[in-house]
């Protein structure tokens, strides 16, 4: 009979798609999956609703060129080194099948985000973990990062800001680690999907500091608030852009040619409107809220230095029995690890949500932290 290849063991469904599924069955408060609850700047929307009926069929498989003209412009980037993607995540499939294959190695930190271990495997490739420190912050361990370093290791996968810690590479981080990419001629990846998301100093590019090496992705759901657009980019080292937007052909041919030219249009808007500046105090109001309510009920909570999520503490408790009898849904944390053991207790929490909803969530922790403690 024939059979499924033994790869679609990689099928099963994401934690985040998990999570949201089981928050609409008990009607709980979802924290857990980050989308934000706000609608997409009308700016965005109104050129989506010109584009339609105008920009119908398909673009380049390496994008429209006023998109790539527009991220260039934003990113000071040359636009021949931009190629657009169906979302950051097609974005990191491609490089995953250009830049690695069986035999190789590819470094990531732990906690890490889903799609980068199944992403390696499909590739061929093995990943490799090194566990992020955590004491009253999330740390990188450079000298354990040099340490899992091999002849096979083709890249280093990063992200900045960082999902799911929210922290951002100091610059000696950074700086450290181009050494290292340097010193054993690795390509770094770059996943800087939270690029404009950050509440004190804006991350780091690596691209800036080593752009012979560095592909950085990017999304135009994470910037503009409409995730599932799956818009977004690749920034490739001179050169390359034409061979990875050969690879991206055989995914998805093109990503959608109107939200292409939508976003387009949107880019420059949103630089010359402020809707970024705007986006972070938004964000840091809710994440405020989030922090000091949970720091209230007495847990212990990782202040985020960028990206929607807001790691915490939470003893002794199950995400499946917080979503079915507290009615909030958050991400465990043992779903970021794969080969180091998830720090006890740990949940990361969107905040990308509207402040009632986080208020409500937690008024619903209160009152089941409240009644487990004496009921
Ligand atoms: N990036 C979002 C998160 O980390 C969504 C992930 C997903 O569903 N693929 O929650």
């Amino acid at each position: 009979m024939a059979s499924l290849h033994p790869r679609t063991q990689l099928s099963k469904e994401s934690v985040f798609a998990h999570m949201s599924r089981l928050a609409t069955q008990y009607g709980a408060i979802n924290l857990g999956q980050g989308f934000p609850s706000n609608p997409p700047p009308t700016f965005l929307l109104e050129a989506a609703r010109r584009a339609i009926g105008a920009v119908d069929q398909y673009t380049p498989p390496i994008g429209l060129p006023r998109l790539r003209e527009a991220i260039a412009e934003d990113l000071g980037v040359a636009p021949e080194d931009v190629v657009i993607t169906a979302g950051g995540t097609e974005a990191l499939q491609v490089l995953a099948e250009s830049l690695y294959g069986p035999g190789d190695e590819v470094v990531m930190l732990e906690p890490y985000f889903d799609v980068y271990i199944p992403q390696a495997r499909i590739a061929g490739a093995e990943p490799v973990m090194v566990p992020m420190r955590l004491t009253d912050r999330w740390e990188v361990d450079l000298p354990a990062l040099e340490r899992a370093i091999t002849v096979r290791t083709q890249a280093l996968l990063l992200t900045n800001p960082y999902n799911p810690t929210g922290s951002v590479f100091s610059r000696a981080e950074a700086e450290h680690i181009v050494a290292l990419a340097r010193k054993h001629d690795l390509w770094i990846i770059s996943d800087e999907v939270y690029d404009e998301l950050y509440f004190a100093e804006p991350p780091l590019s690596f691209r800036k500091m080593a752009p012979e090496r560095v592909f950085t992705v990017g999304s135009a759901g994470k910037r503009l608030e409409a995730t599932g657009w799956r818009i977004g980019w690749i920034v490739t080292p001179p050169g390359l852009a034409p061979q990875i937007a050969g690879m991206r052909q055989w995914n998805s041919f093109c990503s959608a040619a109107p939200l292409q030219a939508a976003v387009a249009e949107a880019l420059p808007m949103a630089r010359k409107e402020g809707f970024y500046p705007h986006l972070r105090e938004s964000y840091k109001q809710r994440k405020n809220l989030l922090e000091q309510g949970l720091q209230a009920m007495g847990l212990k909570t990782f202040a985020p230095a960028g990206t929607y999520f807001l790691t915490a503490i939470l003893p002794e408790l199950e995400a499946e029995t917080l979503v079915r009898e507290a009615g909030v849904a958050a991400i465990p944390g043992s779903a970021f690890y794969i080969q180091n053991p998830a720090p006890k207790g740990l949940f990361r929490f969107a905040f990308c949500k509207t402040a009632q909803e986080i208020e409500q969530a937690l008024n619903r922790l209160q009152a089941y932290l409240k009644q487990r403690a004496y009921g």
